[in-house]
């Protein structure tokens, strides 16, 4: 399938931000979005490259209702020779088909939203910054667009793909954070969506990561659904706990996200012979070792941040420094790892990076 592009009008291109070292997260896309449809009986058509603007959706479409939405999250990175890398984005799509399954929506064309996706960034290439630590946010979506006020799977479909520059997660570097440990609120159960990004999940989560927030925390800490005992993960970041000589994660039971980050995390500390575990790790577990000073690290990872540490944690109104406040060893470590091999600063021995210009 052909994919058409119509271009920006002079008039209509946007102004391109001066000063890179003000980026922020979030608030700026380019002049051009991805787009193809999707309808029962004929699959996916229409695939085409528009100058980004508002679209158009029925008052009674399906996804403003009953919530079938699913979203990916990945970047664009200047590479140190000038090129552009992608870091594992199949990665990204097989994950929004396993959401899409669940949300009863049908499957992404990998093959036609990756083409898509390149032809776009290629076609605003002039907006991926150059300097340390910043890129190109990139934002796959899928919405239910059928007008019907009644639950069911929803018979018609649009695919987007929406992309903005974006800064340095850190702009004072890589600042710890106080994180809060929720005891009354869950983000998911095993059985329900917390595997799938969808929605749903990050606005039931708002009213807790509020409240942390009022109370000077950046970001909730999920308990398991079922007990309150065991750690899950934080905010949009899958979460690593190093005791003593062991690095231990959550494992992919349903209930989390199953983070590329914490997968590439995974493999580099496997390959560096660090002994890692992925099993269900009781809160108390953690606060024991944060007493007896047995905790050694504590970070967050996802696309956004890399690695994102954790300088305090609080649970049941006790407060527990982590490292001393500071980013740990290992946790300094990995994200000069992965940033390395996504800018280019060394060769990719995992074949994680995709160039495409
Ligand atoms: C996106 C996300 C992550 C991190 O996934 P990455 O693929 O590493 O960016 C972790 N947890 C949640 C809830 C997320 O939405």
């Amino acid at each position: 399938m052909e994919i058409k592009v119509t271009q920006a009008e002079q008039n209509q291109l946007k102004t391109k931000p001066s000063d890179e070292s003000q980026l922020g997260f979030g608030d700026i896309v380019t002049d051009h979005m991805y787009k193809m449809d999707w309808e029962t009986g004929k699959g996916w058509s229409n695939p085409r490259i528009e100058p980004y603007g508002p679209i158009a959706i029925d008052p009674a479409a399906m996804v403003l209702h009953y919530g079938q939405e699913v979203f990916e999250g990945l970047k664009a990175y200047t590479a140190q020779d000038g090129g552009i890398n992608l870091f594992r984005p199949e990665e990204n799509f097989k994950r929004i088909n396993r959401s899409a399954e669940r949300l009863c929506m049908p499957e992404v064309d990998v093959n036609l939203a990756m083409e898509g996706m390149k032809k776009l960034i290629l076609l605003d290439r002039d907006w991926i910054p150059r300097s340390e630590g910043t890129s190109l946010y990139i934002r796959p979506t899928m919405i239910a667009t059928e007008p019907h006020l009644g639950v069911r799977p929803a018979r018609t479909y649009l695919f987007y793909i929406i992309i903005g520059p974006v800064g340095a997660y850190y702009k004072e570097g890589l600042n710890p954070v106080k994180i809060h440990v929720e005891d009354f609120f869950v983000r998911a159960a095993i059985g329900g969506t917390g595997e799938a990004k969808t929605s749903g999940n990050y606005a039931s989560s708002l009213l807790a990561a509020e409240e942390a927030k009022k109370k000077g925390f950046t970001q909730v800490l999920w308990l398991d659904a079922a007990e309150r005992k065991y750690v899950e993960e934080v905010g949009t970041m899958n979460m690593f706990f190093v005791i003593e000589d062991e690095l231990i994660t959550a494992p992919l039971n349903g209930s989390i996200l199953p983070g590329v980050t914490r997968d590439s995390v995974i493999r580099i500390v496997k390959e560096w012979g660090i002994k890692l575990s992925e099993r269900s790790l009781p809160i108390d577990e953690v606060i024991a070792a944060a007493k007896d000073g047995r905790l050694k690290e504590a970070f967050g990872t996802g696309t956004a941040a890399v690695i994102s540490p954790v300088g305090q944690i609080t649970y049941k109104g006790e407060d527990h420094v982590v490292a001393g406040g500071e980013m740990g060893e290992l946790s300094h470590k990995l994200y000069d790892e992965i940033v390395a091999v996504q800018y280019g600063h060394k060769p990719d021995p995992y074949g994680w990076v995709e160039r495409i210009a």
